[in-house]
């Protein structure tokens, strides 16, 4: 199928590289928003993302320590032009001192929009601390509204906690709270209305995410997913939709407002609908990793050079490199797409 996404082949010169400091690529997109996976491990299983026995995570002394994250998340901010951080794992909310290196985080001048997706398991208790060390806002992930569902569909039978950690969310002031929800066929194709509802009826917006294959087990199918178009159509028997006048810019949701407003929909179709030639993302992964893309089948070792005494300066000229080197597309649609290495939990979803 083609998408219109120019396919490139060959090395990026580095020497065709614009003379800026900013994280620039051959396609003229520039990396401002950095996402930041602060572990691969996580207290739940959900099937399309790992396997019920869990997979193997990093060794903890690959792992970078707070001091080192926070370096370079000060690169990046003071030195890359990165604007906007999203801390993500596996569940954020599992890293020690989590609070610590967001108040960190927030130190930082310019100071930048900090937000994080979660799980929510655990942020009743949390999400005040969140908000007082600086986070700005959350998404937590919600994929049904019944209890035996997310038991089978998460392994774990939490979907309570998941519930109180969305009202402390939105008591918290950690807002706009969005919600993410994957729907899978055969197993809560059936809820896109009845999610709808619940976020519109509670203040959270609602973004439906297309199944991706990032799984480790590679269950992901074409037929298997449920498109962007299947989710219009089922929401569009119980609300009007229309799409919403503000630009997208580099953001993956396309928006409607749900009948007239002020309440938006959005649905990040990644698949069936690639927003690769407007993405601002860079991404670094808990054992400092830099990937240019969710897809991408080489990373950039940072943790290295921090470890091996390079300098701030030859730390922020290897990231510049990583971002030159970024494919203008995913690939999903293409004959010979391969599957990353690393599942979607490792990377930082
Ligand atoms: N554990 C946290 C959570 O679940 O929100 C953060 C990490 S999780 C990998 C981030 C988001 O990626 C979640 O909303 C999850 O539903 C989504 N996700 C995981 N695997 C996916 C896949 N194969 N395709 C699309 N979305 C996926
Ligand atoms: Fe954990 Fe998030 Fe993956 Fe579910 S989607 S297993 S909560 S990392």
């Amino acid at each position: 199928m083609d998408l219109g996404i120019p396919v490139v082949r060959g090395t990026p010169e580095a020497s065709d590289r614009p003379d800026t400091p900013l994280l620039v690529d051959r396609f003229g997109r520039i990396a401002k928003d950095l996402r930041v996976s602060l572990t691969d491990r996580c207290n739940l299983r959900c099937t399309y993302c790992m396997p019920a026995e869990g997979l193997d995570w990093l060794p903890k002394s690959d792992q970078l320590t707070d001091d080192e994250l926070v370096r370079l998340m000060r690169i990046a901010v003071t030195l890359l032009g990165v604007t906007d951080i999203r801390f993500t794992g596996g569940e954020p909310l599992l890293r020690r001192g989590l609070e610590h290196v967001i108040a960190a985080t927030a130190a930082l001048r310019p100071r930048p929009r900090m937000s994080m997706t979660t799980n929510g398991i655990g942020l009743d208790r949390r999400a005040r601390a969140l908000k007082e060390a600086g986070l700005n806002r959350i998404n937590i992930s919600l994929d049904t509204l019944s209890a035996s569902r997310f038991s089978t569909l998460t392994r774990r039978n939490r979907l309570e906690d998941v519930f109180a950690g969305l009202a402390a969310a939105r008591e918290a002031g950690l807002t706009p709270v969005k919600v993410n929800s994957v729907l899978l066929r055969g197993v809560n194709e059936d809820e896109a209305v009845p999610l709808l509802r619940f976020c519109v009826d509670n203040g959270y917006q609602l973004r439906f995410i297309e199944q991706m294959p990032l799984d480790p087990q590679h269950g992901w199918t074409r037929t298997n997913m449920i498109t962007a178009a299947e989710i219009l159509a089922s929401l569009s028997t119980a609300f009007s939709l229309t799409p919403e006048p503000a630009p997208r810019g580099g953001a993956p949701a396309e928006r409607w407002l749900v009948d007239g407003g002020p309440a938006v929909v959005g649905v990040i179709a990644s698949v069936t609908r690639p927003f690769c030639a407007a993405c601002d993302r860079t991404r670094l992964t808990s054992d400092g990793q830099v990937r240019n893309c969710l897809f991408s089948q080489s990373e950039t070792d940072l943790r290295a050079a921090l470890r091996g005494g390079a300098s701030d300066d030859e730390i922020a000229s290897l990231w510049r490199a990583n971002s030159w080197a970024k494919a203008a597309g995913h690939g999903i649609n293409d004959a010979g797409f391969h599957q990353p290495d690393r599942p979607m939990s490792a990377i930082g979803g």
